[in-house]
C-alpha cells in the first residue's frame, strides 16, 4: 500500500488531467494494476465516447495514512468535485473497503446505483475492461435491469455458518477497558491473521469454493477497516471538552468490540457485524478529533443492508410476518416507496438458498439490524449478550 499524501499539487495535476481528457491514473497505481499504456488509451476513448455523464476517471490508490482523504475514494471525489464544480461522475479506486472500482456521481447525472456492481460482475479480473464497461453501461442506461439478470448466487457471498457464539462477544466486550488501554501496543505489533479452527470444514462444491473466497474477502475487508481504525486512533488525539472525550471513548470501545470480534473464528454475519462497529468507531473517532466540540451520535445505517453508505431516511417496511419503520438508503428507499423489495438487502447462504439477514437468528445483529433500529449497538450487544445465539 502507498503510504503517500495526496498533496495539493497532485491535485492540482488531477484537475489539470480532468479537464484535458477525463483520466488521470497514477503511475504506481497503473504498475501494481497491471494497467498498461494501451489500457489507458481504452479508457480514455470510452470516456470521450461517453454522452450520457460527464465521465471522469481518477484511479489511485488512497492510503488510509493519508490524513484529508484517509483511504476513501468518496473523500477524494468530492474534493475534487468541490474544487471543479459542474455535475460529474467520478470512476476510482475504493481501496479501504472492498476493495473495488467505485462510481460517485455529482448534480444532474445517469443513475449509477448498480454500475459498478454490473462491471465488476462483466470484467471481474481486468480492471481497465471494468472502467470502460462502466462507460458502455452508464450510456446504455440498463445497470438496474442487468443487476436484476444476475442470479443470486452470484450477487450474494456470504455464508451462514456458525461463528462467534454469545458468550464470546460478551468475554471479548468485558475486556475493552484492557483493550483500550492496550491501544497503542495493539498499533505497534500488527495481529497475525488466524487461521479456521480445525472444526470449519470447507464445502466441497465449485459454488461453495467462490464463495468461501468471497467470505475472506469480506473478512480481510473488515480486518483492513479495523486495522485502520486501530492506527487512526494510534496517531490521533481527542479535543479537550467532555463530549470530544465522551466521543473518543466510543471510538476505543467500539474497536475494541470490532477486533475482538474478529479475534474469534467470526461467521460473516459477525464479519459484517465489526465493519458497521468499525465504521461507528471511526466516525466517533472523526468527531472527537473535531475543532469544534460536537456530541456523537452513530448514524442510522440502512436497514436493508448495513454495508450501504450514504443518508438515510424512514419507510416502511411490509412483509408478511411484519411492518417496521426503517431507516434505507436512497436506492433501497426507493425501492420501498415503489412498493417493491430492494434488490440488495444483506443476504447470507444457508445450505443452497440466499437468505435475507433479518429473517435468520443473527442474535443482536438481527434484533438490532445492525444497529439500524437500536442507535446503541454496542449496548445492545452487551445487554442481550446472554440471548445472542444458541
Ligand atoms: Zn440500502
Amino acid at each position: 500500500m502507498s503510504t503517500d499524501e495526496i498533496t495539493d499539487e497532485t491535485i492540482a495535476e488531477i484537475e489539470q488531467e480532468l479537464d484535458d481528457d477525463g483520466v488521470w491514473i497514477d503511475p504506481a497505481f497503473a504498475r501494481s494494476q497491471g494497467i498498461s499504456a494501451d489500457d489507458e488509451a481504452r479508457i480514455e476513448e470510452a470516456v470521450a465516447q461517453t454522452e450520457q455523464a460527464d465521465l471522469n476517471v481518477v484511479l489511485v490508490e488512497v492510503s488510509t495514512d493519508d490524513e484529508r482523504f484517509q483511504g476513501s475514494f468518496g473523500s477524494l471525489s468530492a474534493w475534487i468535485h468541490d474544487g471543479r464544480g459542474g455535475d460529474a461522475t467520478y470512476v476510482g479506486w475504493e481501496a479501504y473497503g472492498a476493495p473495488e472500482v467505485q462510481v460517485d456521481a455529482y448534480g444532474d447525472q445517469p443513475d449509477t446505483t448498480y454500475v459498478d456492481n454490473v462491471a465488476a460482475h462483466q470484467a471481474p479480473d481486468d480492471l481497465a475492461d471494468q472502467v470502460v464497461r462502466i462507460a458502455e453501461i452508464i450510456d446504455d442506461g440498463n445497470a438496474d435491469r442487468l443487476w436484476d439478470e444476475v442470479p443470486d448466487d452470484e450477487k450474494y457471498y456470504w455464508t451462514a455458518d456458525e461463528g462467534v457464539q454469545a458468550s464470546e462477544v460478551l468475554g471479548g466486550l468485558g475486556v475493552v477497558a484492557v483493550l483500550a488501554a492496550l491501544v497503542a501496543g495493539v498499533v505497534v505489533a500488527r495481529r497475525r491473521r488466524r487461521a479456521r479452527p480445525t472444526g470449519f470444514t470447507l464445502p466441497t462444491t465449485v459454488l461453495h469454493t467462490i464463495r468461501s473466497a468471497e467470505d475472506r474477502r469480506l473478512r480481510q475487508q473488515a480486518d483492513a477497516k479495523v486495522l485502520a481504525l486501530g492506527e487512526a486512533i494510534g496517531r490521533g488525539e481527542p479535543g479537550g471538552t467532555a463530549s470530544s472525550l465522551d466521543a473518543w471513548q466510543q471510538a476505543l470501545d467500539h474497536y475494541a468490540a470490532a477486533r475482538s470480534i474478529l479475534q474469534q473464528a467470526a461467521a460473516p454475519a459477525d464479519v459484517v457485524g465489526a465493519l458497521v462497529l468499525a465504521r461507528r468507531g471511526d466516525d466517533a473517532r472523526a468527531t472527537a478529533e473535531r475543532k469544534e466540540p460536537a456530541a456523537w451520535t452513530p448514524q442510522p445505517s440502512c436497514w436493508f443492508n448495513p454495508l450501504h453508505d450514504g443518508p438515510t431516511s424512514e419507510v416502511v417496511w411490509r412483509d408478511d410476518e411484519r411492518q417496521v419503520d426503517v431507516p434505507a438508503c436512497t436506492a433501497c428507499a426507493a425501492d420501498v416507496r415503489e412498493g417493491r423489495e430492494p434488490r440488495d438487502v444483506l443476504d447470507f447462504i444457508e445450505g443452497d438458498r440466499t437468505v435475507h439477514y433479518y429473517r435468520l437468528d443473527l442474535g443482536a445483529w438481527t434484533r438490532t439490524g445492525y444497529g439500524a433500529l437500536e442507535r446503541d449497538l454496542l449496548g445492545a450487544l452487551r445487554s442481550g449478550a446472554g440471548r445472542l445465539r444458541r
